[in-house]
């Protein structure tokens, strides 16, 4: 099979085929079907060449220019350069790029803010939460007393007004907004003159949404929040991983927060390409990039709701929509099965309410990130819907042949140009 860093993968085939194989048939995966999980994406050669280097065999503990270790000249160039593009990228005073993961940026954001037993309040789970916002099986339920929010029944949207009642009644040190299953915009300013009239602080997660800010297809947090936590593996189209932007006052506590008290050293070769991806993501291609995922999902969700599948919340403003598929008398399991056996990758999801157990659900999950960096537009977007709507149905006939097709002509690792 072609690749573009073949050299590497023929190394790799004859240091240890078994591992090798698995990576090529990993990327055949990839590139066969239809990626229409929300939070996934396809990083560009150059965030991947960063990620392969040998920046991973160095030690640096510390912070640039205050490391533990020698030696720290060139990573610490690195780091400088990233905090440095995110912190310009995003208008943010404060930025630290060391975080593992979300969750794991999430646990230093509550370490810098609060304490444990403390009182947090944010977006209920089922209803579009992250498990690190609360979750009873994660430290953020059980170190901290979590008070949730939920959506409205008849709009499936935040009440402003219901926020406000519970932060009133419940008086927590931190109110987080930012969710991983909420296809439509949050109102940050409402959040931020919440939390001043309870004096908690506001944490915005933007995990899922980054990418979108970056690219000015909706609005910034930074602004609004004390801390903004977020993943660089999403939209953002970067390398798996973690980041965070604060306001200066807060810049030692949150750096404090991730090293020493939550991590040991960083990982260096990802922070090289969460710079790399930084920079792609400041270039005005990223913008019509950004503004196309939005427009894909609309009509990817408008494909759906032709074909029965109900989209929750009404419709999408973001990359992502939910769409509820009680009419169908599907579940949402079942039809995650039936896409799969398409090739069509995509989630079951909860919706708001959902009288499933959220391993049966009553929706799925989908989302454009992936498909847009493809090269798909609208058209599309409508023919995937379609695509879709006959699998969950179980119909006959061969979609994973016209799954085949669609990709053959949007090649994801075919053509670099996709990514120009
Ligand atoms: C994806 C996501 C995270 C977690 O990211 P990981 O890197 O998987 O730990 C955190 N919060 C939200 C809202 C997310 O969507």
């Amino acid at each position: 099979m072609d690749a573009f860093w073949g050299p590497d993968f023929d190394m790799l085939g004859r240091t240890d085929p078994e591992i090798a194989a698995i990576v090529l048939g990993e990327l055949d995966r990839q590139r066969s079907g239809l990626q229409l999980i929300a939070s996934e994406n396809f990083t560009s050669p150059a965030v991947l060449a960063a990620l392969g280097s040998t920046l991973t065999n160095k030690y640096a503990e510390g912070y640039p220019g205050a490391r533990y270790y020698g030696g720290c000249g060139q990573v610490d160039q690195a780091e400088e350069l990233g905090v440095r593009r995110a912190r310009e990228l995003f208008g943010a005073e404060h930025a630290n790029l060391q975080p593992h993961s979300g969750t794991a940026a999430n646990l230093a954001a509550y370490a810098a803010l609060v304490q444990p037993g403390d009182t947090v309040l944010a977006m209920d789970l089922p209803h579009g939460g992250h498990l690190s916002h609360g979750s009873r099986v994660n430290f953020s339920g059980k170190w901290f007393h979590h008070v949730g929010y939920p959506v409205r029944p008849d709009t499936e949207l935040i009440d402003y007004d219901e926020v406000r009642d519970l932060a009133l009644a419940h008086r927590p040190a931190l109110i987080i907004c930012g969710a991983t299953a909420y296809p439509r915009l949050i109102d940050f300013a409402a959040f931020r003159s919440i939390a001043d009239e309870v004096g908690a602080y506001l944490m915005v997660d933007a995990a899922h949404l980054i990418g979108l800010v970056a690219g000015l297809a909706v609005p910034s947090p930074v602004p609004h929040a004390d801390v903004v936590t977020c993943t660089t593996h999403k939209v953002l189209r970067g390398p798996r991983g973690g980041m965070i932007l604060c306001r200066a006052e807060l810049a030692r506590r949150v750096d404090k927060a991730v090293f020493p008290f939550t991590q040991g050293g960083p990982m260096m070769h990802v922070i090289a390409a969460k710079a790399v991806a930084l920079r792609e993501a400041s270039q005005p291609e990223f913008r019509g990039y950004a503004g196309q995922v939005v427009a894909n999902a609309r009509a990817l969700a408008e494909g759906l709701a032709a074909e029965g599948m109900r989209p929750v919340a009404g419709g999408t403003d973001t990359h992502l929509a939910l769409a509820d598929l009680r009419e169908l008398g599907v579940s949402g399991s079942t039809a995650e099965g039936r896409c799969d056996r398409a090739r069509i990758t995509l989630n079951k999801n909860a919706i708001p309410y959902d009288p499933e157990l959220p391993t049966v659900a009553s929706g799925i999950r989908v989302g454009t990130p992936c498909v847009t960096t493809q090269g798909m537009r609208e058209g599309e977007m409508r023919r995937i819907a379609g695509l879709i709507g006959r699998a969950v149905r179980d119909e006959p006939g061969a979609v994973a042949d016209e799954v085949a097709e669609l990709v053959r002509d949007f090649p994801a690792y075919g053509r670099q140009e996709v990514f120009a």
